[in-house]
């Protein structure tokens, strides 16, 4: 496999993406502010670039994992390479404003840009398990495509620059939220002598079957009607209303049941309340 790759940035993440790159073949170089982290990955046959300009100038692909956007800039803006002909894909994590901007950047100095965000932790890196997500020109996606691959389950998203970082946060929301429902539910658990193991299955069926309303749901959202086809929020503000009373009578957190009536609260006043679940969305906001 003969396509080569730089890899800008040997932290934990920078290794093992440049690891991945190795196994799979290309032919790598690899740059880093502190040279030593370079020594296992060319012991593997990475070649260590002793300038960011020569890393720069060794591929035609430069993929660059520091530790946030700020640092990338200033890695950059210090180079005075011709960029013209070089794709950058960016996988450092940051905000989509961010991601924005650097493309904008790298387009005035005549670069071709992707930005990314990695799902996955470092050992991950090179197995199907590690996601990882790219926004920018599906063109530059699919020139680079057949190398990406070496990392793990590389996916596109959109021509929107910004994208990669937002379904990167969108993710970190679901994780939250569904890991926090849990522990809550754990806990009330435990106060009647059930563990976390005898929970867990049940909760888990729990997940997976309100998964199953997504589609369903995400229809009306698009629609932007709400009708209650299976309860109203009226009917769930009552139950959430049980959640909390229950979780004070066993001496349980109640703050996130509280949030979550506040807004089902304030929505029934603004005039929702005998429609269904989804429409709290407006409480999340609108696009501007
Ligand atoms: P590390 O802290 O291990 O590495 C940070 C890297 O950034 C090092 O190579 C460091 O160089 C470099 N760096 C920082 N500032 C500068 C600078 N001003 N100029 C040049 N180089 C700089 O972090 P990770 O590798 O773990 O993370 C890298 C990115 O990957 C982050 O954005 C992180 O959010 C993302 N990520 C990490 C995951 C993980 O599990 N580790 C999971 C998903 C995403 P030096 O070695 O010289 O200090």
């Amino acid at each position: 496999n003969e396509t080569s790759v730089t890899v800008l940035g040997l932290g934990r993440m920078g290794q093992a993406l440049a690891g991945a790159f190795l196994k799979a073949g290309h032919p790598t170089t690899v740059w880093n502010r502190t040279a030593a982290k370079a020594e296992r990955l060319v012991s593997e046959g990475a070649r260590l670039a002793p300038t960011v300009g020569a890393a720069l100038a060794a591929s035609p692909l430069i993929i660059i994992c520091l530790t946030d956007y700020p640092a990338v800039r200033e890695l950059l803006d210090a180079s005075e390479n011709d960029l013209a002909g070089t794709t950058l894909i960016n996988l450092t994590s940051g905000d989509s404003a961010q991601a924005r901007a650097t493309a904008r950047w790298a387009e005035q100095r005549g670069a071709r840009y992707l930005d990314g965000a990695i799902m996955a932790i470092p050992p991950a890196i090179g197995t199907a398990e590690a996601v990882i997500l790219h926004s920018g020109p599906e063109a530059d996606f699919a020139a680079h495509r057949p190398i990406l691959d070496a990392l793990g389950t590389v996916s596109y998203l959109g021509a929107d620059h910004g994208l990669a970082s937002l379904y990167d946060v969108a993710g970190l929301a679901m994780m939250w939220s569904v890991l926090n429902a849990w522990l809550h539910g754990t806990a009330m658990l435990r106060t009647a002598g059930v563990d976390a193991a005898t929970f867990a299955p049940f909760a888990a069926q729990i997940a997976a079957g309100v998964a199953e309303w997504l589609p369903g749901y995400a229809e009306q959202i698009d629609r932007g009607s709400f009708p209650a086809e299976v309860s109203t929020l009226e009917t769930d503000a009552r139950a959430m209303a049980h959640l909390i009373e229950e979780s004070e009578a066993v001496g349980v957190n109640a703050e996130l049941p509280r949030l979550i009536k506040a807004m089902a609260d304030r929505s029934i006043a603004a005039g929702h309340g005998a429609e269904q679940y989804p429409v709290l969305i407006e409480e999340f906001g609108t696009p501007r």
